[in-house]
């Protein structure tokens, strides 16, 4: 095995350096327990940003994978695909909606909305009726049109021209009213902005924003890529809210860990996209839908999520109970607690010094652990964060 050192120079040396690394070079894991390069054991409160929902290398999730690796890799998408078709009609039975897409990553999938809206709107309303409208504060993914999506300056730098057709509106109805025109054909939201903040929407807004989309044939749609599969303890957060979105988007946890996105859309769109109108070479991969079919056979099931939302407010609590926390924000395993003192980002540095991985969002400390993370294992990883806020560590 490669020390870390000799792992960071051939990283330094053949690797565009577009990431901001810890200090750590993880090679292993189970469970909720990472392996460094060195054997060096950490609780992961991140599950890569959300995405290995069943931890690391579930063996049922795994052997799934495998199976499916050593049947058939890939067929392009001219045949059709059984596994595919199988998960496509288990999200819709799980969800009610009516068709889905499936691409390789959130930002695909939010792509796959856009492109829906625009041929929907200029359909039904008219050549100009394309304008999608945002949320300040919001991320949507890093190809050109999901960064023009995404309501934040500072991605909207460097590599211009950007995709026209996107406006802004603060998360609150008076703004959103403002800036809607005749020529919107959708709202794209977030319930809880994660990369923002872990900023969750106020339940009246989105009620008044669903409500408001609805009369004026406005497409509503949800960006799950960080909220779904299970994260806030319903399968999808919009569910939490008590709304039916146009359309969804859902890519990190669904796949446990492999390449997907999906775009999920009710019945009334369900032949806006036609053939050759949208396509994806690796789209429904067999592997990646073998490794979501087996994320779907334990997260959708309400016994499972109920008890990632108790672990979720558990962790909720915990936090809000300790000295150095400020407030605790978001739903199910999906938090943000802010600090009292320090940076958010150079209390995570200790804290993966002292064997605990947690990311960041902002000025906030980001809690995506896998869904099957144990009350042990939080309260292992819970008492390294209390020490580093407490300065002992
Ligand atoms: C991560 C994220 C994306 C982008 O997903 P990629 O798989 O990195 O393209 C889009 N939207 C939201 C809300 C996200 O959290």
């Amino acid at each position: 095995m490669n020390t870390l050192e000799e792992i960071k120079e051939q990283d330094h040396r053949y690797l565009m350096q577009t990431y901001g690394r810890f200090d750590v070079a993880l090679v292993a894991g189970h469970g909720a327990t990472a392996v460094d390069c060195d054997g060096k054991e950490y609780i992961d409160f991140t599950s890569g940003i959300g995405v290995n929902s069943l931890g690391y290398s579930d063996p049922i999730w795994a052997r799934a994978v495998a199976e499916q690796a050593a049947t058939l890799q890939h067929t392009s998408n001219l045949y059709y695909s059984p596994v595919q078709g199988k998960l496509a009609q288990r999200l819709c039975e799980l969800t009610g909606f009516s068709r889905v897409f499936f691409g390789n990553s959130g930002a695909e999938a939010n792509e796959c909305a856009i492109k829906l809206a625009r041929k929907y709107g200029t359909e039904t309303r008219g050549a100009t009726c394309n304008q999608i409208l945002t949320l300040n504060n919001s991320f949507h993914g890093r190809t050109v049109t999901t960064l023009a999506a995404t309501g934040q300056e500072v991605f909207h730098r460097h590599f211009t021209p950007f995709t026209p057709g996107f406006a802004y509106a603060e998360p609150n109805l008076e703004s959103v009213k403002a800036n809607l025109t005749d020529q919107t054909c959708a709202v794209l939201i977030e319930l809880i902005q994660g990369e923002g903040g872990v900023l969750p929407l106020e339940p009246k807004f989105v009620t008044a924003l669903s409500k408001l989309c609805a009369e004026r044939d406005i497409l509503l749609m949800v960006d799950e890529v960080q909220t779904g599969a299970g994260r806030t303890g319903r399968l999808y957060c919009y569910q939490n809210y008590g709304i039916q979105p146009d359309v969804i988007t859902s890519a990190k946890g669904i796949a446990g860990g492999l390449p997907m996105g999906v775009c999920l859309c009710t019945a009334r769109l369900k032949d806006v996209l036609g053939a050759g109108m949208h396509g994806s070479t690796f789209g429904g991969n067999p592997v990646a839908c073998a490794g979501a079919l087996a994320v779907l056979e334990r997260v959708g099931n309400e016994t499972f999520l109920r008890e990632v939302a108790q672990k979720g407010s558990y962790l909720a609590s915990r936090l809000n109970a300790m000295d150095g926390i400020e407030l605790v924000r978001g739903m199910g395993l999906m938090l943000g607690a802010k600090p009292k003192q320090g940076s958010a980002k150079e209390i995570a540095a200790a804290c993966v010094k002292n064997g605990l991985l947690i990311l960041t969002a902002k000025d906030v400390l980001r809690f995506l652990p896998p869904l099957t993370i144990t009350k042990e294992e939080l309260d292992k990883g819970l008492a390294v964060l209390e020490q580093v806020l407490a300065g002992e560590k």
